[in-house]
This record gives C-alpha cells, sequence and structure tokens, in this order.
C-alpha cells in the first residue's frame, strides 16, 4: 500500500488562477501528495461559469504545463448532471484501495460543507484539508463544528495513518485572488496578467469567454 496520500482539490475554475495554483502545490508539499484539479460540473440552479467546460480544460491545461505535481482530473465534467463530491470520492475510493485520500478545500468551501449532499459521508471516504483563504468571512456552523471536534488533527502525517476520517488546516501562503475579481477586471478592459498563470495572461483565445 502506498501513503502517499492522493488529494483532490475541486472547483469551477473560471478562470484558475494563481491563489488557487499556490494553494494546491503548497498543499502538495505540506503533504507530500499528488494533488489532482478537478473542474465541476455546475448545477442548473447556480449562476453558470462564463467559461464552457472545454474552455476551462483548455485554460486548467495551459495552467498545468510544465509540472507533474498538480494533474487535471477532468472525470466530473464527463458524468451527466450535477457533480457530487461524494459520488466521485467513492469512485476514487473504489480505484484507489486504503490510500489516504484529501479532500482540499478553501475556508471559506469548508464553512458551506454542511449544505452539501451527504456531507458527514464524505468523513468515510477522505480526509479534509482545509487552506487558509484570506478576504473571506467566515463563521463555522454549529453542525460542523460538532462533526470535526474529534476529527481535527494537528499533524499532517496522522492522515497517512489512515486512509479517511481526519480533519487538517493547512497553514498556505494567504493570498487574496479570486476568479470573481478576474472576470470583473478582465470585463472591464482591465489586463490581471499576473492574477493569472503564464500560458494563460497573454493568450487571447483562452480569455475570450470574459471579454465578450
Ligand atoms: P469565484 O470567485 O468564481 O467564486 P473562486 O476564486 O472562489 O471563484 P473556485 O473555483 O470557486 O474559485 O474555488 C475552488 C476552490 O478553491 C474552493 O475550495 C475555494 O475555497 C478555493 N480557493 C479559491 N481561491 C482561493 C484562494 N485565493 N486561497 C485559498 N483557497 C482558494
Amino acid at each position: 500500500m502506498t501513503t502517499r496520500p492522493l488529494a483532490i482539490f475541486g472547483g469551477t475554475f473560471d478562470p484558475i488562477h494563481i491563489g488557487h495554483l499556490t494553494v494546491a502545490w503548497e498543499a502538495a508539499e505540506l503533504l507530500d501528495a499528488e494533488v489532482r484539479l478537478m473542474p465541476a460540473n455546475v448545477p442548473p440552479h447556480r449562476p453558470a461559469p462564463l467559461a464552457s467546460p472545454a474552455e476551462r480544460v483548455a485554460m486548467l491545461c495551459a495552467a498545468l504545463a510544465g509540472q507533474s505535481r498538480l494533474v487535471l482530473d477532468a472525470r466530473e465534467l464527463e458524468r451527466d448532471g450535477p457533480s457530487y463530491t461524494i459520488d466521485t470520492l467513492r469512485e476514487l475510493r473504489a480505484e484507489q484501495g486504503e490510500r489516504p485520500l484529501v479532500l482540499l478545500l478553501g475556508a471559506d468551501a469548508f464553512a458551506g460543507l454542511p449544505t452539501w449532499n451527504r456531507w458527514r459521508e464524505l468523513f468515510d471516504f477522505a480526509h479534509i484539508g482545509v487552506l487558509s483563504r484570506p478576504g473571506v468571512e467566515v463563521t463555522l456552523p454549529d453542525s460542523l463544528v460538532a462533526e470535526i471536534a474529534a476529527r481535527r488533527v494537528d499533524d499532517v502525517a496522522a492522515l497517512r495513518a489512515a486512509p479517511c476520517g481526519r480533519l487538517v488546516e493547512l497553514a498556505v501562503t494567504p493570498l487574496e485572488i479570486s476568479a470573481t475579481r478576474i472576470r470583473e477586471l478582465l470585463a472591464a478592459g482591465r489586463d490581471p496578467r499576473y492574477l493569472l498563470p503564464a500560458g494563460l495572461f497573454d493568450d487571447p483565445v483562452l480569455l475570450a469567454p470574459y471579454r465578450r
């Protein structure tokens, strides 16, 4: 059994930005994990991303070129209907055996966990790694505080000792960058060059969805 964890970092990635890449990269280092970036299918009742699934994948490929620590996993886009993380983790568990799985969530996404489908069961399939994110108001709901009380560990080594069920906070470099802000800047005709990864910032085709 390999104990090198497999970490999953899901998101809309509309577009992928330096905040995503930095925290995913640092999480990979802190956990000594392979990290998969997993673009989500956005359910019909949510605002649609400006970029199509194919456009978001093209941006991720451009952003991830030239390194192998962060890899793309587009399985949720291949599934019909909304992406439920619980289904993805179940599938990964079947593929990976007892290998530790870690679901990476920014602090804002983590606070919203109790709104997710079958959220308590997520711990039956994976650990959770919470990534620091500045500039977002985060109040954890009581149900979440109660659920994590006995799961919290301080040492990332504890994640290697079990396949799932623990929670760790990962102190990654705080970067107050959001895709919302980047979409606003592009829509206003500005050039958020250094908020975007190389391979993306001067490609007029990849950024076209935000300038339409
Ligand atoms: P939007 O502004 O469109 O909501 P976003 O920048 O929050 O987008 P998402 O694709 O929605 O990006 O986020 C995917 C995941 O990345 C979430 O878990 C989110 O918390 C995390 N994340 C995004 N930006 C950062 C950041 N700057 N620091 C830490 N985590 C981040």
